[in-house]
């Protein structure tokens, strides 16, 4: 990776002051004094020293995307593109991962991280941490189908779901559109309640997660890292 890169990521500053960093003579690889900006270090192999001391290094990377259709919610894919294909190398560096998953279809706030008890402490079904999506369903919905998710529905599985919370924002014979509020992540969970309900899901998309909400700046594909007060949202 870029010198310059790799020592923004460790933390010695932002890129601007990281080039005033090397001009000044203060960074040292392997023994000697790098000007270049533009080198390229192997962290593994070379020892990065600023001011003679060894940099720390940032460990874990927390990143909020607003995956795109048509991507998969994986680190590898033989065939299609991954959320993983869409990261800079600035950031695959981390070796980053997707907290739980999105179908390939649905579109929204998914969460990457290389933080094994970040993931864990979101995805454990125990500590029901509230996701909201936003979906457009075939059919009209009903109150008798919001009364319904508010008992738990049974998956086409026998699995009776959690409670939820279903909003209804339209309804017409044809379509209806709909915000669905659930703590757990089961396989196709949104698309096999609404199932349950006689209604296929043609569109869904992930809002937010626990306080969490997908920053409305990212473009589909677009990813950002979570600022320190959205962190402390999962604390
Ligand atoms: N529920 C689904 O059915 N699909 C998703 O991608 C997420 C939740």
């Amino acid at each position: 990776m870029r010198l310059d890169k790799l020592l923004s990521n460790m933390g010695a500053g932002s890129r601007k002051e990281v080039k005033q960093l090397l001009k000044s003579g203060a960074i040292q690889v392997d023994g000697e004094i790098v000007f270049d900006p533009k080198q390229h270090v192997d962290t593994e192999k070379q020892h990065v020293l600023l001011y003679g001391e060894p940099v720390t290094y940032q460990k874990f990377v927390y990143l909020m995307m607003n995956k795109p259709p048509g991507v998969i919610s994986a680190t590898e894919d033989k065939r299609d593109q991954t959320v993983i294909d869409l990261l800079l190398e600035d950031v695959t560096y981390f070796k980053p991962f997707p907290v739980g998953r999105l179908d390939k279809d649905t579109e929204g706030l998914l969460l990457l991280t290389n933080d094994g008890s970040f993931n864990h402490a979101l995805m454990s079904p125990k500590k029901h941490v509230e996701k909201v999506y936003y979906a457009e369903v075939i059919g009209m919905l009903t109150e008798e189908d919001v009364e319904e998710v508010a008992e738990g529905v049974t998956l086409d599985d026998g699995y009776k779901t959690k409670p939820g919370k279903l909003v209804i924002l339209e309804a017409t014979d044809e379509t209806s559109t709909l915000e669905l509020t659930i703590t757990e992540g089961k396989f196709h969970q949104v698309k096999r309640m609404m199932l349950a309900l006689g209604k296929e899901v043609s569109y869904l998309k992930r809002l937010s997660i626990g306080q969490l909400p997908l920053d409305p700046t990212l473009e589909a594909g677009e990813y950002r890292e979570l600022t320190r007060g959205e962190l402390a949202l999962f604390d």
